[in-house]
């Protein structure tokens, strides 16, 4: 069985300015940057120096990576190591897509977000049918914002229905739906309600720790994105050693990243192979109401 690997470097910056992100519009120094390249260097060798291992690996950054030439780089030699069965990115696709040429594009995947107040759909969805036409599997996902509900339905009637449109529930504000806008939501995202939820997981088995795990661009290893309790350190520890079942220790799991990997929930099933980039084994269809 692959273990599954979600790295998050120090970069924290990126070129857009969505207004409820703490990332919006910060850059890194050079030094800082640097920093993110040779951390991410030293995580793509020793991906190369473990050979025999089998790997998922899903780039999780805080902020736009793909921005960066070293991510782009990395996500490349990733791509044609035997050992990496999938290489996942998320990322707003700003940036250029002919380097994806260059990657192995069996391996390789995207979890797109799109940002309608950010770019326009006519230049995202060119960069989405330039992947398909490179035969590059990605999903595509939006913050179910209230304001963006009319770009939520031209992106789903535009894209391709193969496409797998997920749709994250704003949370930021207890009870921001009402129920006509859920039955909307759940008609463009049919899995939207799995999002919508929190997952009581305290005491309950989760695989992170296990099967999966996040490794910080110093290489420490944790279970899950939301807790950083370190297990060890990946360029130093003997990796088997630290890899064991545990229980949730929160109260709740509320993000699509973590809760996908409890035991008790059907996640594993339903997405299996595109479990890091989040495209569902059978697509769930669409319908597109009128609006709320
Ligand atoms: S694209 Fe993503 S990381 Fe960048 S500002 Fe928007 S939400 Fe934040
Ligand atoms: S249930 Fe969520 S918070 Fe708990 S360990 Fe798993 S991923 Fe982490």
């Amino acid at each position: 069985m692959s273990l599954k690997i979600h790295y998050r470097g120090h970069l924290s910056d990126c070129n857009y300015s969505c207004p409820y992100c703490p990332f919006a519009l910060s850059r890194n120094t050079p030094e800082e940057q640097a920093r993110d390249a040779r951390d991410l260097a030293r995580f793509v060798a020793w991906v190369q120096a473990n050979p025999t291992r089998p790997l998922e690996i899903l780039i999780t950054p805080y902020g736009e990576a793909l921005a960066r030439s070293w991510y782009r780089e990395a996500v490349r030699e990733l791509s044609h190591l035997p050992q990496v069965e999938r290489i996942a990115v998320q990322t707003n696709l700003s940036c250029p897509v002919q380097w994806l040429e260059d990657c192995n594009r069996q391996r390789l995947a995207l979890w797109l977000s799109y940002h309608p107040d950010q770019v326009t759909a006519t230049k995202f969805l060119g960069k989405c049918q330039a992947l398909g036409a490179m035969e590059i599997r990605y999903s595509v996902g939006v913050v179910g914002l209230r304001e963006h509900f009319a770009a939520i339905a031209a992106l789903r009637t535009q894209l391709p229905p193969e496409v797998y449109l997920w749709v994250n529930a704003y949370k930021d504000q207890p009870h921001y739906y009402r129920p006509a806008e859920i039955a909307w939501l759940t008609g463009i995202d049919p899995l939207f309600p799995d999002n919508l939820r929190d997952y009581p997981s305290l005491g309950q088995p989760c695989r992170t720790g296990s099967e999966a795990i996040l490794v910080d661009g110093d290489g420490r290893i944790s279970r899950c994105h939301f807790i950083k309790d370190e297990l060890g350190r990946l360029f130093e520890d003997d990796l088997d050693s630290l890899l064991q079942p545990r229980p949730c220790t929160r109260a709740l799991c509320d993000c699509h990243i973590g809760y996908v990997h409890m035991n008790q929930l059907p996640f594993y099933e339903r997405y299996g192979p595109g479990l890091l980039e989040r495209i569902p084994l059978r697509n769930p269809g669409f319908r597109i109401d009128p609006l709320p």
